[in-house]
């Protein structure tokens, strides 16, 4: 059975073609899952009844299922979202005043091995197919409608866990079916990827030419540092990132996010920021400060503390470059990156 929800609409098009059908026969199921939000062939009166039963014997509209629920006291919903296998990802809902963002995993578990990422412990199970990442979306907008505050979701960032540059091309179905004017209708500068900095993949997207934004996670400012946080940076040295970046600047006209996370006595000196200013002058981006959210798996590492942050910050502005504290949300129910599920299947575990 094909999943309609992760079919981006060329595709759809041609499976639709291959069917004897005319091209608009894919806007009419667009219009109809994402619009109408239809959810089951049946109700789609419009088609008849004879292709109905086509689609019934060889599609489907499976949505993943809601494992555990948390609602946080701002409003952050967090889900732990099973999928068919029985293999679980998060998705983080946080509300804006200028609308709802979803954060999204690309996949279940993750091989970059990040030495203070809890998503890494495990390594990666399997990646995210298209309709699963539109899954945790649809999931979010159901609560969201059912709440009756005519919200939706207006926001996408490809932050949960996964490396979204290690699954790449169901990453970007994903995002085409997001931003598609039938689809979601999600606009591209609403969408956001976050990646640890897989070189090739930078160079892709930016010959995409999309107006979506990209985030690259660099937690240090020299190789040594950054090659103990972050294994990936073994292969891909820092002036390999960065040549990436001002391709990418260069073809896109965009600038990019540097996520700098700040752990206390290892990344967030006087002299780190120096030597950050010095690695990102000449480009774009900007800096955006990420607060450690500390877990027992990693007991090194510590968050930077509000001085320290805000000392960086001065620095970084002092220098020239353009910087800004991550809001955080839901401290009060495991919102931090991995941590609902780590603790579910904790839990599981000693029952
Ligand atoms: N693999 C991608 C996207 C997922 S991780 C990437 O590396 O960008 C999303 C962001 O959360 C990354 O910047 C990651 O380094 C950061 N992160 C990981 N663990 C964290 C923690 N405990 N606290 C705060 N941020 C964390």
């Amino acid at each position: 059975m094909i999943n309609l929800y992760g079919l981006e609409m060329n595709k759809l098009i041609k499976l639709m073609e291959e069917e004897g059908q005319k091209p608009y026969r894919a806007t009419q199921l667009y219009s109809w899952i994402y619009e109408k939000k239809a959810e089951s062939f049946d109700e789609m009166s419009d088609i008849s009844k004879s292709f109905r039963e086509v689609l019934k014997e060889k599609y489907c509209l499976d949505l993943p299922t809601v494992y555990t629920k948390q609602v946080s006291k701002d409003g952050t919903i967090k889900l732990l979202v099973e999928l068919k296998d029985g293999y679980k990802v998060e998705c983080v809902l946080m509300r804006y005043s200028y609308g709802c963002a979803v954060c999204v995993s690309s996949q279940v578990g993750c091989n970059m091995g990040c030495s203070f990422c809890s998503s890494g412990i495990l390594g990666k199970q399997r990646n995210l197919a298209p309709e699963e990442m539109m899954g945790q979306i649809l999931l979010i907008n159901k609560l969201l409608k059912e709440e009756n505050k005519g919200q939706h979701v207006t926001h996408v960032v490809v932050m949960g866990t996964g490396e979204p540059f290690d699954n790449y091309d169901n990453v970007l179905d994903f995002i085409r079916i997001l931003n598609h004017p039938k689809g979601l209708a999600i606009g591209a500068r609403h969408i956001t990827i976050s990646t640890c900095g897989i070189v090739e993949n930078i160079y892709r997207y930016a010959d995409e030419h999309l107006q979506t934004n990209l985030a690259i996670s660099l937690h240090a400012p020299n190789d040594e540092l950054r090659s103990r946080l972050m294994k990936i940076n073994r292969a891909y040295h820092l002036d390999k990132v960065m040549e990436a970046v001002r391709y990418y600047e260069k073809e896109t006209k965009r600038r990019v996010t540097y996520e700098y996370l700040l752990l206390e006595g290892i990344n967030d000196t006087k002299e780190h920021a120096q030597q950050l200013i010095k690695l990102i002058k000449g480009t774009m981006g900007y800096v955006n400060l990420i607060p450690y959210n500390e877990t027992n798996k990693f007991p090194e590492f510590h968050r930077s503390s509000g001085n320290r942050v805000h000392a960086f910050l001065d620095y970084l502005m002092k220098g020239g470059v353009t910087a800004t504290i991550r809001k955080e949300f839901g401290s009060d129910i495991d919102a931090a990156c991995g941590q609902l599920k780590a603790k579910v299947e904790e839990e599981n575990r000693d029952e």
